[in-house]
């Protein structure tokens, strides 16, 4: 956890530092180490909160965008009493997930029944404590991406998921909206997601670009005389950031941010190189 009470107040772990739970009130200790982020830790474990996560780096970026009132929230049931610490709840009652590890479905649907109004954000360069990457999702991700919007405003895009993992087959399964951080700079909402699609070969991976937003434009199954496979289709909306950002923070859905001008912007693959001044860079 980020925060525990000390003296009644919310405090950051530091070295040697007390304090007890928000959430179950037992006691906590500070460990401040080198390698993890500076976190809180119960001192025995027990029956906290089932569904806490290890925090990381990339937990601590998403959290510093909201206010500190808002993270860390400890959630209770007026009913059954149980307790959960959401990431981050705002004032309008969303509560933002951000979740670094895969979860079970069981889980997923437990902590959506739970908070009622929820998004994810899914780290999908998964990292370790680390903050090292685990898989090779993100590759995969751009790789699978068509750069041929299969809707031009908002843009959205048809990504074939080649990866190993089930990553995309895993969130479809949420009813809350997902977004996916691949740090590329921008989140990519999952809108929609059909495993083992049949599609001809020969187009395949080449949804048509001539659209404007209405009308089917993915390839359809019963071309005849066509060499068929099937694939794993998923549909993405690109948001910039700042715009879930301030978005959540009023509460209201989400618009997909680019049109048809920012179109070069997804010509080639992002290749992100890193951050400059809190800003993503990319080599397009
Ligand atoms: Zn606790």
């Amino acid at each position: 956890m980020r925060y525990a009470l000390v003296d009644g107040t919310r405090t950051e772990a530091r070295p040697r530092l007390r304090g007890t739970c928000p959430c179950c009130g037992s006691q906590t200790i500070a460990k401040c180490g080198n390698h993890v982020v500076w976190h809180w830790a119960h001192r025995r474990r027990g029956d906290c909160d089932s569904w806490w996560e290890s925090e990381t780096k990339w937990h601590r970026s998403w959290k510093d965008r909201f206010p500190i009132a808002w993270q860390e929230v400890v959630h209770r049931d007026p009913v059954t009493a149980e307790k959960h610490i959401a990431d981050v709840k705002t004032p309008n009652g969303l509560v933002i997930e951000m979740q670094n590890s895969p979860i079970h479905p069981d889980e997923m649907r437990s902590r959506e029944k739970f908070y009622g109004k929820i998004v994810w954000v899914v780290n999908g360069d998964r990292c370790g404590s680390d903050g090292r990457s685990q898989t090779l999702d993100r590759s995969y991700f751009h790789m699978g991406r068509s750069s041929r919007p299969t809707r031009r405003n908002p843009l959205a895009f048809p990504v074939e998921w080649i990866g190993k993992s089930k990553l995309f087959h895993n969130w479809s399964n949420a009813t809350g909206d997902v977004y996916f951080d691949f740090g590329d700079g921008i989140l990519w909402r999952l809108d929609s997601f059909e495993p083992d699609k049949t599609v001809p070969i020969e187009d395949s991976n080449t949804v048509k670009s001539d659209g404007g937003a209405q009308g089917e434009l993915f390839p359809t199954a019963d071309t005849p005389g066509k060499k068929q496979r099937k694939i794993n289709l998923g549909v993405v909306t690109p948001i910039r950031i700042d715009d879930f950002v301030k978005c959540s923070k009023k509460g209201r859905p989400v618009p997909g941010g680019f049109g048809p001008a920012d179109l070069s912007i997804f010509g080639k693959e992002l290749v992100y190189i890193g951050t400059v001044g809190g800003r993503a860079v990319h080599d397009t």
